[in-house]
């Protein structure tokens, strides 16, 4: 059982991992590397394969960081079925075109500037343009359900239920004779939307995601409070609250915790801008997929409500709108992309409101180091934003439990039910994954970090205590930063 991490191998984001059969490659997810320029710039290395090559594609759900370097596989030859299932690929459609988008305007600003000093010729090309999701997208195969075995390639693989986001899954693949579980990213288990993770069957060995292996998230309840808390604050200093917000689930949920407390009387109905055209249109899938969700948010959405709009809602298309809201006076919620904070819209609410005491900036997901979120976890002031120097006057709270990521609880607790299975960590900072072996080793499991760009057989590999050989000391802002309390 050979695989090959090319991607979220040492490093949270870029999922793509290359599975060997007899047969030929079969790809797992195909990621794009985000949270700074030193992990961006890994997007535009090659695949170490012929893209045509590949027998088949399976990818786990739709955020970015699993699904896009799709559209750069098709760009670079692939023309194979990428399978998922439905409500992945109806979310992928708005993900990919959105993240093509965002090259292409990338790049002409970068042009723009080059140009002013004759460099055009060093800026690099879009990865990839609306067209080649087009073609990407026309490779999309739903043809996965929960619980359901399916033919992939030369593999027989089930999809389950993995509570993450809507659509996400775990696959159970049966690789000659053995069994292979990969996690892709796992839901916590208090998930304001999904229902929990399917109990996973006994497996030879398992990839499993190592986000917040070193964390458990505060309860439900306790989150809830906190949040209540930090809004009834915000709105005493009377600034505009900044919810960076990924744009799948992650604005889903806030949006119906929003609701549930305004209607409940619980904090003040102040007017909620959400400041994200991706946001608003993947909330059209949340209705259509809604059997999906838990029972209170889909018994709403049966009766005709809309458990996502909190009646102070505006949703902002268009640029010109998002650059008013910076002349809106008084306390406001603005979510607003992209999550790390590294571009999108929230970067020019960052600069308008970060250097003032009476924001708050609320973080409710996962920040990798280097991404301009991580830094200003670690406490950075001033930090550059849009060619400014901002100095960090905003109260910053981190909210670890409104994660859609297993905690440390939540991973134990899945691999309760595979047996013995040999683990191999991915998906997660180096300093994660070194806590959670000792954890594995005290139940019995073998744990191995899964090494980068590095082949390794699942069933007989072993690395000393775990660690692939040259893997780098333990970076202590990688530590500092992991988007936690
Ligand atoms: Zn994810």
């Amino acid at each position: 059982m050979r695989v090959e991490s090319l991607g979220a191998a040492l490093t949270v984001t870029g999922s793509a991992h290359l599975l060997s059969t007899r047969d030929g490659p079969v790809l797992i997810d195909c990621g794009l590397f985000q949270g700074g320029e030193e992990l961006e710039a890994r997007n535009r290395e090659p695949f170490p394969f012929d893209a045509a090559d590949l027998l088949a594609v399976v990818v786990t759900h739709a955020h970015l960081d699993h699904i896009g370097r799709l559209p750069l596989l098709v760009k670079r030859g692939y023309r194979g079925p990428v399978y998922c299932t439905p409500p992945t690929a109806a979310l992928a459609e708005a993900v990919l075109l959105d993240s093509a988008r965002l090259q292409v305007e990338g790049f002409r600003q970068d042009l723009r500037r080059a140009r002013r000093v004759g460099r055009e010729a060093e800026v690099p090309e879009p990865l990839y343009d609306e067209e080649d999701v087009h073609r990407t997208l026309a490779l999309l195969r739903p043809a996965l359900h929960y619980g359901e075995r399916a033919q992939v390639g030369p593999l027989k693989v089930t999809a389950e239920r993995a509570g993450h986001i809507l659509g996400s899954a775990y696959l159970v693949i049966e690789v000659e004779g053995q069994r292979l579980l990969m996690s892709g990213d796992l839901g916590n288990r208090e998930s304001g939307l999904q229902l929990t993770f399917t109990p996973p069957p006994p497996v030879d060995a398992v990839m499993i995601e190592t986000t917040y292996a070193n964390r458990i998230h505060r309860s439900r309840e306790a989150t809830l409070a906190e949040f209540r808390d930090i809004l009834h604050q915000s709105i005493r200093a009377g600034g505009k609250i900044l919810i960076p917000t990924f744009a799948i689930e992650r604005a889903q949920m806030i949006l119906y915790i929003l609701r549930n407390m305004m209607e409940a009387g619980e904090v003040p109905r102040i007017p909620i801008f959400l400041d994200s055209p991706l946001a608003a249109r993947a909330t059209g899938d949340y209705f259509e997929f809604g059997d999906e969700l838990i029972p209170p948010v889909r018994e709403a959405l049966q009766s005709g409500e809309d458990p996502f709009r909190p009646s102070t809602l505006h949703v902002v298309l268009t640029s010109t709108e998002s650059q008013r809201i910076n002349r809106y006076d008084g306390p406001a919620i603005i979510m607003a992309g992209s999550g790390m904070m590294n571009g999108g819209r929230i970067q020019h609410h960052l600069k308008h409101n970060l250097w003032k005491p009476s924001t708050s900036l609320v973080i409710a997901s996962y920040q990798s180091p280097g991404s301009l979120g991580g830094r200003i976890v670690a406490g950075e002031s001033p930090v550059h934003i849009l060619g400014e120097e901002i100095i960090v006057r905003a109260h910053v709270h981190t909210i670890g439990g409104f994660s859609a990521h297993a905690d440390q609880d939540d991973l134990l607790a899945f691999l309760s039910t595979t047996g013995t299975p040999r683990v191999w960590l991915i998906h997660g900072e180096v300093p994660a994954m070194e806590e959670f072996l000792p954890v594995l080793a005290q139940r019995g499991l073998t744990g191995n970090i899964m090494p980068d760009h590095q082949e390794v057989d699942l069933l007989t590999t072993t690395f000393p205590a775990g660690r692939p050989p040259g893997l780098p000391e333990s970076h202590e802002d990688a530590r500092a930063s992991a988007g936690g309390e």
